[in-house]
């Protein structure tokens, strides 16, 4: 029997897209994702590629520590930044990082985290980049201390958060700085890694979505950022269960000595000395705060599969065709009660958006619908109290860009019959 598969994104049917999806033998639908690759419903899709990789990776075995070393390696080009560590997504990034810059090679540290009331354990940070990720980086022990404020969203001035409002927060208390990397975060990240860094602190930055552009995987070379969380599940396209730490390379070696195992002894191990240098440490950690984030050898070798690509591929040619798609969404459904916009972002490596606003329709009832028919249809929600649908193309091919066309009339129409 010939079965939809939901909205792949390989074009050309393969011999398993028109057997019973796997997704079916469990009883599980599979869904057309308008959405991106969000967490919720699994991320981004594998290249074929990425998924050869995977396969061959899980067919041998290798010591971790040396798979992470070469990733480290293949990281540190791609990023500038002297290291970096395969993790198991921006959040586990965002953990690590911070275990790192509280314990550095202090074993005993490590050993105690995430309870750090003995040493300095509180992350600055600007009260409008707070958000329910930074629970990963108070996980490791980390109090994030608050500072400067957004008055033009508050409506009561033109100023936002300013760098001298981080250094007036810095005390004995301090670890290091938290910054939530947008392109329109403020103040600018260099400024904050100047003040923080004259004063011996380490700034942690979640970049976690901010790729594409591509331009952003150097941000710590170029901004001298200590540590950088990138999602590896996302635009990069490797398995959703991955994340980049990029950065100083101690802070590397000391988030990879808390999130690997660890169970040899001290007279054999002997990890790759370019990655974690042993001769810094008093001994060997116990199984640290991260060892239940941890990856597999497969998950490392997609994920770096993934990077090369994503570094190397100019997403023009991609981004025209997920244009198309979107147009011919639109066509489908414009009308006097429903108006069409594709978003071209500035950045031309930036993935274009249809909003779809609803000016007869009740957009939650839509987007309710769309989700309970067959096959489910998940569009981005972002907006619905605005009466917007989003159409976010990166998990669609055309046949899906079709369903979605000929659903949405159909709801449409349903709605204003009702
Ligand atoms: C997606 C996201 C995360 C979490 O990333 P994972 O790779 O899913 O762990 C953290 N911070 C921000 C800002 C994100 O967008």
């Amino acid at each position: 029997m010939l079965r939809y598969r939901g909205g792949r994104c390989d074009k050309v049917p393969t011999a398993r897209s028109i057997t019973m999806s796997v997704y079916d033998s469990l009883g599980v639908p599979a869904i057309i994702n308008a959405s991106g690759p969000v967490t919720r419903l699994g991320g981004s899709a594998m290249s074929e590629t990425v998924l050869d990789a995977f396969q061959d990776a899980a067919r041998e075995w290798v010591p971790l520590e040396q798979l992470q070393a070469a990733a480290s390696k293949m990281m540190a080009q791609v990023t500038g930044a002297e290291a970096g560590l395969v993790t198991s997504g921006a959040a586990a990034s965002l953990t690590l990082g911070a275990a790192a810059i509280i314990a550095g090679y202090d074993l005993s540290r490590m050993e105690q985290l995430p309870h750090t009331e003995k040493f300095p354990h509180e992350f600055v940070v600007a009260r409008d980049q707070r958000s329910g990720y930074d629970h990963a980086v108070r996980a490791a022990g980390a109090k994030l201390v608050e500072v400067g404020f957004n008055e033009v969203v508050a409506g009561a001035g033109v100023r936002r958060t300013e760098a001298w409002e981080y250094e007036a927060a810095f005390c004995e208390q301090t670890a290091g700085v938290l910054y939530v990397y947008t392109r329109d975060s403020q103040p600018a990240l260099e400024a904050v890694v100047e003040v923080a860094h004259r004063h011996d602190l380490p700034v942690l930055v979640d970049a976690a979505g901010e790729l594409p552009p591509r331009a952003n995987l150097m941000l710590p070379g170029m901004t001298k950022a200590d540590l950088v969380a990138f999602s590896g599940g996302k635009a990069i396209r490797g398995p959703q269960s991955t994340g980049l730490l990029c950065g100083q390379q101690d802070l590397i070696a000391s988030a990879a000595l808390q999130m690997l195992d660890l169970d040899d002894h001290w007279e054999l191990w002997e990890p790759p000395a370019e990655f974690i240098d042993r001769r810094k440490l008093k001994g060997m950690p116990r199984h640290g705060i991260g060892r239940s984030m941890k990856v597999s050898k497969e998950e490392i070798v997609a994920l770096v599969t993934a990077l090369a690509i994503f570094a190397s591929q100019d997403p023009t040619e991609a981004n025209d065709t997920h244009r198309e798609h979107l147009q011919l969404i639109a066509e489908a459904i414009e009308g006097p009660t429903v108006r069409c916009e594709v978003l071209d972002p500035s950045d031309h490596e930036c993935v274009p958006l249809l909003e779809i606003s609803l000016v007869a329709a009740d957009a939650v009832e839509i987007c309710r619908g769309l989700r309970k028919g067959t096959p489910p249809i998940y569009v981005g929600h972002g907006k619905l109290s605005a009466g917007k649908l989003v159409i976010n193309p990166m998990c669609l091919d055309s046949h899906a860009a079709d369903t979605i066309a000929d659903r949405l009339r159909k709801e449409l129409k349903g709605s204003t019959q009702r």
